[in-house]
């Protein structure tokens, strides 16, 4: 792998004017690569070449089907590089190399998907009687600023870069500091498909300084954001400055009800996936299981077998899928996890199964479930991001429906009953953007994904997605009669 990897401003590899930065394999600790880091200077040739792009009229005057058609090309070249990227997102990330198969399938996925949708976003006419002719249109906003998460660099850039494009958006990315390098693919899609030179640009920098000035600046029209609630609030504060709109999605504290009627055999497949997929680093983990009493300690002894059963190692290491994890992204996150459980523990959490950091180089922590948890308690209402289960108790639908509730944040929420009433009934009450019946993760790239409350606002995926990337412009002609 190449030691050194440069930004792409304007159809060129480039330095960063704020020097480089350290990549880390937190597979084992080690350093693999330096990437280049932006500062402010370089966020404003990124953002004047996309808006010098944007208003050349280049990719917005295309027809929409042939600008759907580069769109869709840029995922079929992510496929055609599937190998060698699925192992650079592996080193940089710590996911095993079959999950990264599966993030860049996924990424891949929405290209093909938005690529399809470029020719769907039709205007209508408003009947004004027989002097006028009106109509309503969607035009692109503009620059498109995307600041991307590191838990899924690939799929996360994906998301937002093939929905931008396939309305006539040209793009800056900042890529994540921890997991920068896998983002270059984007770069040499966007070459290899044909699109004009700072029609899109990536680059790396820190949050403060390149995602700061990124957000902040005057050229974008356009921003969204995946990541933490205070960087959430500060990209919307800087958005609102410039009064241009943002999608924000911000995490959760997800949580499955599973009553007494549910097949708890078959949710230990939801447990594998919901909370141990990417080392539990996913925005809509199901990190809380909220367990009718009476199922309480036959579900407790399914999951802490689901648990006990991965075997955790290095990504690389893992070329096909099987019952493993890997690292989480860095030590910095891995011990703030472990951080977490042992304050649970000191508020009166019991830990089931795992809890520790493993003796082995690299950013390891075992798989996680902790039980007696209470709502009250820290870890119940915050965010590990990690592989940390928490379990908590029941007695009646209305108390789970409330300890549901009763976070800051909205993602997602699931339910897992054979009552198709009582289903329902919760699909309604529960206040999240998606609600999951009997399997967790159920959906798509077509169905819209986005959060209530703290989660953030806004929607990806699906055609509810199309409309972040479009204003509506209204035209009225009077006619002569
Ligand atoms: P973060 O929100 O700080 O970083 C996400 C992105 O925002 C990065 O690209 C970062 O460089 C950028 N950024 C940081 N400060 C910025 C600023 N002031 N202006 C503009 N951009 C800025 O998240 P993190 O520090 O990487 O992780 C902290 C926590 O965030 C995690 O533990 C997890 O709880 C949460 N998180 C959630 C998601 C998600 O998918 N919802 C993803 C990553 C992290």
């Amino acid at each position: 792998m190449k030691t050194y990897w440069q930004n792409y401003i304007d159809g060129t590899w480039v330095d960063g004017g704020a020097g480089r930065i350290d990549v880390i394999n937190p597979g084992t600790g080690q350093k693999i690569a330096e990437h280049a880091l932006a500062d402010a200077a370089d966020v404003d040739r990124a953002v004047m070449a996309a808006q010098r792009v944007h208003q050349s009229g280049v990719l917005s005057d295309l027809r929409p089907v042939d600008r759907g058609r580069m769109v869709q090309a840029m995922g079929r070249y992510l496929l055609d590089h599937i190998e060698e990227l699925a192992e650079v997102l592996t080193l940089e990330q710590g996911k095993p190399l079959w999950e990264s198969r599966i993030e860049i399938e996924g990424a891949a996925r929405y290209f093909e998907y938005y690529g399809n949708q470029a020719e769907t976003v039709e205007g209508r006419s408003i009947p004004l009687g027989k002097d006028y002719f009106d109509f309503t249109t969607y035009e692109p906003f503009g620059v498109s600023a995307q600041i991307i998460p590191w838990n899924y660099p690939v799929e996360m850039t994906a998301r937002s870069l093939s929905a931008a494009l396939a309305t006539g958006n040209t793009c800056v990315i900042k890529t994540p500091e921890l997991t920068p390098l896998s983002n270059a693919w984007f770069a040499n899609a966007a070459e290899a498909v044909g699109l004009p030179k700072g029609t899109v640009n990536i680059l790396c920098g820190l949050g403060q300084e390149a995602g700061a000035a990124l957000s902040g600046h005057p050229g974008v029209n356009q921003i969204v954001f995946t990541g933490s609630v205070p960087t959430g609030v500060a990209i919307a504060t800087a958005a609102a400055r410039n009064v241009v709109p943002c999608v924000l999605e911000l995490g959760g504290k997800s949580a499955a009800i599973v009553h007494d009627d549910a097949d708890l055999a078959a949710f230990e497949n939801d447990v594998r996936w919901g909370i141990y997929f990417n080392a539990g680093q996913v925005c809509s983990a199901m990190s809380r299981v909220i367990v009718h009493e009476s199922v309480h300690d036959e579900l407790v002894e399914r999951m802490v077998g689901v648990a006990k059963s991965l075997e955790v190692k290095p990504g690389i290491e893992q070329t096909e899928f099987a019952a493993t994890m890997g690292a989480m992204v860095s030590e910095g996150q891995r011990d703030r996890a472990a951080g977490m459980v042992s304050a649970a523990q000191g508020q009166g959490a019991q830990v089931a199964t795992g809890g520790r950091k493993m003796n082995i180089p690299g950013a390891f922590l075992e798989p996680t479930i902790l039980t007696g948890v209470t709502p009250d308690m820290t870890i119940a209402n915050e965010e590990v991001f990690g592989p940390v289960l928490c379990v908590l108790k029941f007695s009646s639908d209305e108390d789970a429906l409330r300890i549901a509730n009763g976070t800051p944040y909205g993602l997602v929420g699931g339910v897992f009953t054979r009552d198709l009433d009582r289903a329902t009934s919760a699909t309604r009450r529960i206040r999240a953007g998606q609600v999951f019946v009997n399997e967790w993760y159920a959906g798509g790239v077509e169905t819209p994904f986005g959060g209530y409350g703290k989660s953030g606002y806004g929607r990806e995926k699906g055609r509810e997605a199309l409309w972040n990337y479009v204003q509506t412009k209204n035209v009225a002609i009077r006619l002569k009669g």
